[in-house]
């Protein structure tokens, strides 16, 4: 492990930005939480504290709400037309691109990515994000309908945007997050009351600041830094809020459709997943391990879409799990602010508590440990990249989600597809999948077998901003990105006239 640093380096705008204070931003004004409440934030990679912000809860909310009611309703932003919101998403996108190195710090900082890895992934997408989405914003239209009892009526329809929405984000990649919800509201005339993750507020904050050097008008993009049951919980029950778009634990997707139930506003929901990586005899073993080890632990495998579930034909098992932990011993592993870190810490003292109490069970049910398994250092919360053999699909290692560096690898025999994938299928979640192969009938085949959002073939869940995202099953409710999205952030008004 590359040594952690005592006191990290901080560039001159980190250190300003974290001297600052943290507030919360609404109705584009820098104001306290109303009960004059902070909370403290941390830098994993030492757990030492970094900055206090402000905690807000339901009186917050409440102005929240107010300031993207009046800003959606009345003043500049209803009147602006589609082009002068995308001028508006790229320019922001380039205030991102002029500001990279200090978001990729902070984020670094406090979210425990590398920071080379935010910059080349996190921002990358980001930007193009906030581009492609930006597109749209032109062609947000409705079509001419041809009725079916009344030919003689002229009818068609027109999207309309769905309102003031409230938006629920975690800790993985928290400004990247924040973008992916932040672009289809100004894309689509929305506003927004956006809370951050307790964990990693710093970067949604000095986003805020950047929307506003962006022009985007008061009140239509609210940050409100707090904790989940009581600003978070306030958001989806607001009955001033038209739709809540939440990313995080299926537990708490569940407690937000119950809150919506009120005033039964639209529910998004991009939930976990415990995705399978099905490797077959035939596939190009030098593509196939660094992918599955990439797929696993990118992000210290704290990644929606990890491939976590490795499974690979007997005939190449061996060969496969001996390169993916060959992989996982190469690995960087040290502060994220350290120069050629290629894996941070775990994102917080609950997850490392979380993720090595999932290996200690798997171990005690059976599991064998291949590879890594523990705590590095006391400093900061590391855990060592791990794979697990000898796993039963009734363990909780390989029926929950970690969403940390763990693997668990499962063999599979010349049984037929069907099997394979019925295998593969198992699991209350259906975000992502790869299939690993040179045979295209098999690739076609198991592509369709596979109940889930996104699946690869010789790739692990490649992310593109035109490419929507989202899961079957318990992995979420609606697709994010790509056109698809625009379905989320609009209503569909039908017309019919009478001529
Ligand atoms: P959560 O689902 O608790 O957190 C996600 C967001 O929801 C955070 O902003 C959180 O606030 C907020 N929240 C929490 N409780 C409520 C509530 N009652 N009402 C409204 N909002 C709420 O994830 P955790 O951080 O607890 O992580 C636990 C596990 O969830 C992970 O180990 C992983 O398995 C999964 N997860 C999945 C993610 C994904 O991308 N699909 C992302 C993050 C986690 P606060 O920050 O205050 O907790």
């Amino acid at each position: 492990m590359n040594k952690p640093l005592a006191h990290p380096h901080l560039s001159e705008p980190v250190a300003r930005f974290l001297g600052g204070k943290h507030q919360a931003f609404i109705d584009g004004k820098w104001v306290d939480a109303v009960s004059g409440k902070t909370f403290e934030t941390y830098d994993p990679g030492s757990g030492r504290v970094i900055a206090n912000v402000a905690e807000c809860d339901a009186a917050d909310i409440d102005k929240a709400v107010a300031a993207a009611r009046a800003a959606f309703e009345s003043g500049p932003w209803p009147r602006m037309t589609g082009s002068e919101r995308a001028r508006m998403m790229w320019r922001l996108a380039e205030l991102i691109e002029k500001h990279a190195a200090e978001l990729a710090e902070l984020e670094g900082l406090n979210n425990g990515k590398p920071v080379a890895n935010v910059g080349n992934v996190d921002l990358m997408l980001s930007c193009e994000t906030l581009r492609y989405t930006a597109g749209w914003a032109t062609k947000i239209t409705g079509e001419t309908i041809a009725l079916s009892t009344a030919p003689t009526m002229h009818a068609f329809t027109l999207r309309e945007p769905i309102g003031v929405v409230g938006q629920i984000i975690p800790w993985n990649s928290p400004i990247m997050m924040a973008c992916w919800k932040i672009a289809p509201v100004l894309a689509t005339g929305c506003t927004t009351v956006l809370k951050p993750a307790e964990q990693t507020p710093l970067t949604a904050l000095r986003l805020a600041q950047l929307l506003q050097e962006a022009g985007v008008p008061d009140g239509v993009v609210n940050v409100v830094p707090g904790f989940g049951p009581t600003a978070g919980a306030a958001i989806a029950a607001h009955p001033g809020i038209d739709k809540v778009a939440f990313t995080g634990s299926g537990e708490v997707g569940r407690l937000i459709i119950q809150a919506a139930a009120g005033n039964l506003k639209k529910v998004s929901l991009e939930l976990g997943g415990k995705s399978p990586v099905i490797v077959f005899p035939d596939a190009d073993i030098d593509v196939a391990v660094p992918g599955a080890a990439r797929a696993i632990f990118t992000n210290s495998g704290q990644v929606c879409a990890a491939g976590s579930r490795l499974y690979a034909h007997t005939r190449v098992f061996d060969k496969i799990i001996a390169g993916v932990a060959a992989e996982a011993k190469k690995i960087r592993i040290g502060h994220p602010l350290t120069e050629g870190t290629q894996m941070g810490p775990l994102v917080s003292k609950e997850q490392l508590e979380r993720v090595s109490g999932y290996i200690s069970q798997g171990e005690s049910d059976g599991a064998l440990v291949v590879t890594g398994g523990d705590r590095i250092g006391k400093e900061g919360y590391f855990i060592e990249p791990t794979i697990l053999t000898d796993t039963n699909p009734e363990m909780s290692v390989v029926r929950e989600e970690i969403f940390g560096p763990v693997l668990c690898a499962i063999r599979f025999d010349d049984s037929d597809l069907d099997e394979i994938a019925k295998e593969a299928n198992r699991t209350m979640y259906g975000l992502a999948g790869s299939v690993w192969t040179r045979d295209l009938s098999i690739a076609h085949k198991m592509v369709r077998k596979i109940r889930a959002g996104t699946v690869g073939v010789n790739i692990h869940s490649s992310i593109d901003p035109a490419l929507p995202f989202g899961g079957f099953k318990q992995s979420g409710w609606g697709r994010e990105k790509g056109r698809d999205v625009l379905d989320l952030y609009t209503e569909t008004k039908s017309v019919v006239m009478a001529l």
